[in-house]
């Protein structure tokens, strides 16, 4: 059983070599009297939050920081090899938290969810029909409520989440604009996903003048990846009665000190609502957030973009290639396709 442990507590930018691949003996059967499963896992999802837990003391995050010496966990897409609970068969497709390894034993199954449309990609389930997908879906229509004809702004706009909220946006009837960090995504915002405008946000001098620049007559949503000097040149530009939906601010996550924002004033001053959400307050929508993408999917109404790293082996690079921008569109690891 191949696995990814991580080596050490990380204090900033994170390395390749603060994670290390092993290799020890698998589990293949359920422990006798319990309702546990097996999975094999297929695919793993590299995600920022997983960042928060590689420090010693997780106060940014709800879940608890990660053990050295031990396997790192995130969410994945799975098959069932073995089972002693009633809802879950053999063969099965799942999603869900589990390990970064081969072969992975869940003690309480009932927080994996079950594939229903194993017709499309598997490897979907990681992004536009896992986790992100429903990030995208429950922060648009429950946080950030947007009307047709508004104007909206997301960051990191070519990753897992910006890419499926950007054009739930634009079949909402909204005018959307999104950053990224290089020319080649800034095309892809364009041309593949339907985006109206894109910019490469590391070639702006001034954020503010680029954000005036698309939006004359400002943002009534800004779906909130990056945080720090973006979220501040936003704040310059929100329209009455605008909302932010803070979803995450990665720029953040490898400082020890969070970088400070000056512009607040404006949300008193333009009656801005700014709100943070998580995603696992939304599994109850799971199913039908599944039924609607998939028939996105099938009617080409989303286009779907993955980075795709093959073999465990790439795994910790995969996961800090997030933390520079190197992933272009949703970043994943393939562990096994059998
Ligand atoms: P992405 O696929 O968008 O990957 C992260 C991207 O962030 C990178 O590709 C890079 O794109 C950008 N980035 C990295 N460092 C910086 C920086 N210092 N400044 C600006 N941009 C940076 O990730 P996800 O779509 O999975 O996640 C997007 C955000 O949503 C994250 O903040 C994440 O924590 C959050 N999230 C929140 C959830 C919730 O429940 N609230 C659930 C899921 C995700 P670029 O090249 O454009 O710089």
């Amino acid at each position: 059983n191949r696995r990814v442990i991580l080596k050490r507590h990380v204090t900033g930018f994170p390395s390749e070599d603060d994670m290390e691949v092993v290799a020890g003996a698998a589990r293949l059967a359920v422990p006798p009297g319990s309702a546990a499963v097996v999975l094999k896992n297929l695919y793993l999802s590299c995600d920022p939050y997983m960042r928060g837990r590689m420090s010693k003391q997780n106060r940014r995050s709800y879940v608890p920081a990660f053990v050295p010496g031990e396997v790192l966990a995130g969410h994945g897409v799975s098959r069932v090899v073995a089972s002693a609970h009633p809802d879950f068969k053999v063969g099965d497709h799942v999603w869900g938290m589990t390990g970064w390894e081969e072969y992975t034993l869940i003690p309480n199954p009932e927080s994996l969810s079950k594939i229903n449309h194993p017709e499309m990609p598997l490897s979907y389930y990681t992004g536009v029909l896992g986790m992100p997908g429903l990030t995208a879906y429950a922060g648009l229509y429950d946080v950030a409520k947007p009307k047709k004809g508004e104007y909206f702004f997301v960051s990191a706009a070519s990753g897992a989440v910006g890419q499926i909220v950007g054009q739930l946006a634009k079949l909402t009837g909204c005018y959307v604009v999104g950053s990224a960090g290089s020319d080649e995504m800034v095309k892809l915002l364009k041309t593949k996903f339907g985006f109206d405008e894109a910019f490469n946000y590391k070639k702006e001098q001034d954020l503010n003048a680029a954000l005036q620049r698309y939006f004359p007559e400002g943002i009534d949503i800004y779906f909130e990846h990056v945080g720090g000097t973006m979220l501040d040149a936003v704040l310059l530009n929100m329209r009455m009665h605008g909302r932010i939906a803070v979803c995450g601010m990665i720029s953040q996550y490898n400082l020890e000190q969070p970088q400070g924002i000056q512009n607040l004033l404006s949300l008193i001053i333009k009656r801005v609502r700014m709100e943070g959400f998580m995603v696992s307050d939304y599994l109850g929508q799971r199913h039908k957030f599944e039924e609607e993408m998939v028939g996105y999917l099938k009617d080409d109404k989303i286009v779907y973009v993955e980075d795709v790293a093959e073999g465990l082996e790439k795994a910790p690079a995969a996961l800090i290639g997030l933390f520079t921008g190197r992933n272009v569109g949703k970043q994943l690891v393939t562990v096994t396709q059998e």
